[in-house]
């Protein structure tokens, strides 16, 4: 398909060159970066600091929306809610607006499917399609951003745990983050954003070399590789024996805290036996440990832990003095759940237009 390029790819350098090649003033990179990120302008025409003339040059060369929204589920309890964005090559990618007292946090996605196969997602149940562009990637922050900001609210976090592995697509997640985070543009804080991974070492080497302020979960959901290569595939690529020493220098070097998550799963991981096994890896990190009751998905049958066994996995952690949380599961009613974003084989089959 031969699309025009997506605008929310471009960095300000990228479009003060552009600019500066059709000899256009400086400034006017300036006022477009704005209109974007900061008007979160939806088209050109709102941006009406611009003249014509350029307007209409930006229009015939690039796109200023890659994502339809095709389908948006409310919960019951109207405070989460989960829209399918189609995109220009017919596949889709879903999103998730939670929220919760003050805060308005959204889980985006960085890919079409996944490729890591851990068997309880939904996402990874359906392979890997294609990495999103960071353009894509931003531009469900700016959907959700433009809503809110409707209501006169604004979003306070972001959590990249969507559809995808992120370090799988390491440049493009990375990029969307600054793009984001810049601060004559969308200025979000980095330490209100939240990258999540499977567990790639050299990726998460690499970030912790970076040494940014933004938030880094692991998904940890075992403590023994027979457990978790059977769970999470990847782990047999990237053991606990070399994934735990990487996140430790990961603290070690940022002075940052890492956090684990952690399905819970019936008769799974969810005894003493794997509390303890999880305390002992852990021992010593500065580290906060979310636990979430497993989201059901089709391909993986077994429930959610009991609220008793979680709590009793929960004493054992703060006996051993590891801070942890149980995380609630907001928007389960619309299959916006952790790891629960998935397209049945008609986009927009699943959920309400
Ligand atoms: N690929 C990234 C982001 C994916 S989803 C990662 O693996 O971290 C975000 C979180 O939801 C991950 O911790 C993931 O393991 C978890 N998750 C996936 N499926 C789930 C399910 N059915 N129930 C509960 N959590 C799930």
């Amino acid at each position: 398909m031969n699309q025009k390029p997506l605008i929310y790819d471009l960095t300000l350098e990228q479009i003060s060159s552009l600019l500066q090649d059709w000899g256009e003033p400086s400034f006017r990179a300036g006022q477009i970066w704005h209109g974007l990120y900061r008007q979160l302008a939806s088209s050109l025409e709102a941006i009406t600091s611009l003249p014509v003339s350029l307007r209409s040059r930006l229009m015939a060369s690039y796109r200023f929306q890659s994502l339809k929204p095709k389908a948006i589920a409310h919960s019951q309890d109207r405070l989460s809610e989960k829209v399918l964005f189609e995109l220009p090559d017919g596949h889709a990618v879903e999103a998730v607006l939670m929220r919760y007292e003050r805060r308005r946090t959204i889980c985006i996605s960085t890919q079409v499917g996944c490729a890591m196969e851990c068997v309880f997602c939904a996402t990874g149940q359906m392979g890997f399609k294609r990495h999103l562009s960071s353009g894509e990637i931003v531009e469900q922050a700016l959907y959700f951003a433009r809503k809110l900001s409707e209501e006169q609210d604004h979003l306070t976090n972001i959590v990249f745990m969507g559809m995808g592995e992120p370090f799988h697509n390491y440049d493009a997640s990375l990029a969307a983050v600054d793009r984001l985070n810049d601060h004559q543009g969308f200025c979000f804080g980095a330490r209100r954003i939240t990258l999540s991974t499977v567990g790639l070492v050299p990726e998460i080497e690499r970030f912790t070399q970076e040494k940014r302020q933004v938030n880094l979960a692991i998904s940890l959901h075992a403590a023994t590789n027979e457990l978790r290569s059977r769970l999470l595939p990847i782990n047999r690529r990237y053991p606990l024996e070399v994934l735990i020493p990487a996140c430790r220098k990961y603290v070690e070097i940022t002075g940052r805290r890492i956090i684990f998550e952690w399905a819970m799963m019936k008769d799974i991981n969810d005894g003493r036996d794997q509390a303890n096994a999880l305390a002992d890896l852990i021992n010593g990190l500065n580290c906060h440990v979310n636990l979430i009751p497993l989201n059901p998905t089709p391909k993986f049958i077994q429930k959610a832990a009991s609220r008793i066994r979680i709590e009793a996995f929960v004493r054992i952690l703060e006996d051993r003095g590891i801070s942890c949380t149980i995380r609630l599961r907001r928007g389960i009613d619309i299959q916006a759940g952790c790891g629960q974003l998935a397209i049945k084989n008609n986009a927009g089959n699943d959920i309400s237009s």
